[in-house]
């Protein structure tokens, strides 16, 4: 029997009729007209839904509208042209939505006929294919000059680094995508000096083209522990590889002469009763994307400082009622920022405030707290975010090197205090500017401090 292929689902929605404020005439700059909007979307992953029958597998074609009313709705738009862009763009902005085509029809623009307008087609640039980790197999027995741990900007900068020097340098991070935070930027970024402002996934397709490009080895794989050599200068690592979906997991120690932790920072958690199990049902990863439907809804977010406030006052823009519950007795984000939360009618403070635990079978449904002067509380929350800060992800690594708060303490060149094979970069340095400038500079700087280290400990022929 011949072997049926699905061919890429359209989602349409057609015939929207909307008031616009669209056109250069006088008369039409002050008053709305009626437009007709169509929109056709494409999204691969839109084949998976037909068998799960799961609405988080298809694009809703409610959201589809919605986005196109509010494209609409806000501002007056000179041209057709630019209408229609605006919603194609927004359209192809949502998750895993590759093309879409929009057409904008102004009704009676003309007296002899029964509309006019625009049809365009906006499809996402072939986008980079993302690195393949290697085969652990072609990984050498004898061991590896440089092996870079952690694949965020740190990582990728000294990968770049390492080979430019002459030392080309195995990659190592368990996650399916490299880029480590730059996954979580879905926001433009607005002070990368001298590029133009971008979202942390493209400016993530452009390290993975470096890599590509200069033909780096990404080995998928954690580091669970370092051992150093005694008598030599290197270390062991110790790297896994958790099982997974019919693949078998794997173990294996791996000699390296030198090292570059870039293993960076992971968000702190409460850790209370339903958080883990909530997440990606109510507890929301990141506020920045798909916020619109939480208008009207309560939403609780936890914290005090400049993450939470900021998302505190995102959430109140599209409309959420928003509890910003805080443990200390006063926010700690800076003023600017507290204030404008203070002032917002939509955010409610609570201060000397405490989650207890979060509640709901397969979403959030309430949140308890605990509080210094009143008895303990049950919220309704349909959604809740944690911005508590972030810890290192410096598990691993031994003790000794890690300053009291677990991140990695260094000289300014990056080596690791009291050690000769072990550097160190990004986040995971705890300096007071994390940012993706300075995991470039700290990459580059513990790659030329490794290789200087490479050179003067090999002996001269
Ligand atoms: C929402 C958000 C917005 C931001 N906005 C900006 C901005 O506008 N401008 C700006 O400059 N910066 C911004 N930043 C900060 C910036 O993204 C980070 O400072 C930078 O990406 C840190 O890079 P890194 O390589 O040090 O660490 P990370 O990006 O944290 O990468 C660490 C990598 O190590 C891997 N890893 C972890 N544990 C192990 C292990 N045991 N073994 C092997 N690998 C491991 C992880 O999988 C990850 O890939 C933002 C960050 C966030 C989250």
């Amino acid at each position: 029997m011949s072997r049926v292929i699905m061919q890429e689902p359209t989602i349409f929605v057609s015939e929207l009729r909307l008031p616009a404020r669209v056109g250069v005439r006088p008369r039409e700059r002050g008053a709305d007209q009626p437009v007709v909007v169509d929109v056709w979307v494409n999204a691969p992953r839109v084949r998976r839904a037909s068998r799960s029958e799961r609405l988080r597998h298809t694009v809703d074609y409610v959201r589809i509208a919605r986005t196109v009313r509010k494209v609409v709705a806000a501002r007056h738009y000179p041209l057709v042209e630019s209408l229609t862009e605006a919603i194609a763009r927004a359209l192809l902005d949502r998750a895993g939505v590759a093309s879409v085509r929009v057409r904008v029809r102004k009704l009676r623009c003309l007296e002899d006929a029964a509309d006019a307008g625009v049809e365009l087609e906006l499809a996402r640039e072939e986008s980079e294919p993302r690195p393949s980790p290697i085969d652990p197999r072609t990984v050498p027995e004898s061991g590896e000059e440089v092996v870079v741990l952690g694949g965020g900007c740190a990582g990728l900068a000294a990968m770049l680094w390492c080979w430019r020097l002459g030392h080309p340098a195995l990659l190592v991070d368990p996650a399916p995508i490299l880029g480590g935070q730059l996954r979580l930027v879905h926001g433009q970024m607005l002070d990368l000096p001298a590029l133009e402002p971008m979202t942390g996934m493209e400016l993530a397709r452009r390290l993975w083209a470096q890599l590509r490009e200069h033909g780096g080895r990404w080995l998928r794989a954690e580091l669970t522990g370092i051992e150093l050599e005694a008598g030599t200068s290197g270390c062991q690592l110790h790297l896994r590889r958790e099982a997974a979906r019919g693949r078998e997991g794997w173990e294996r120690v791996l000699f390296a002469r030198t090292i570059i932790l870039a293993t960076g920072v992971r968000r702190r958690t409460l850790g209370v009763p339903g958080e883990e199990a909530l997440l990606g049902h109510g507890i929301l990863r990141t506020a920045a994307k798909k916020i619109d439907h939480l208008a009207g809804e309560q939403v609780m977010v936890v914290g005090g400082g400049d993450s939470a406030c900021e998302n505190a006052l995102l959430l109140a823009e599209v409309g959420a009622r928003v509890t910003l519950v805080h443990r200390g007795t006063k926010l700690s984000a800076r003023d600017q920022l507290s204030c404008q939360v203070l002032a917002q009618d939509r955010i409610q403070v609570r201060l000397g405030s405490r989650v207890i635990q979060f509640i709901g079978d397969d979403h959030l449904e309430q949140v308890e707290l605990e509080e210094a002067e009143r008895a303990p509380a049950r919220l309704p929350a349909r959604a809740a975010l944690v911005r508590i800060g972030w810890i290192p992800n410096s598990a691993p690594l031994p003790r000794e090197w890690l300053d009291p708060a677990g991140y990695v303490q260094t000289d300014p060149d990056g080596r690791v205090t009291g050690t000769s094979c072990a550097f160190a970069a990004g986040d995971l340095q705890g300096r007071i500017c994390p940012s993706v400038a300075a995991a470039f500079g700290s990459g580059s700087t513990a790659a030329r401090a490794a290789a200087m280290e490479l050179e003067e400990d090999t002996p001269s022929p």
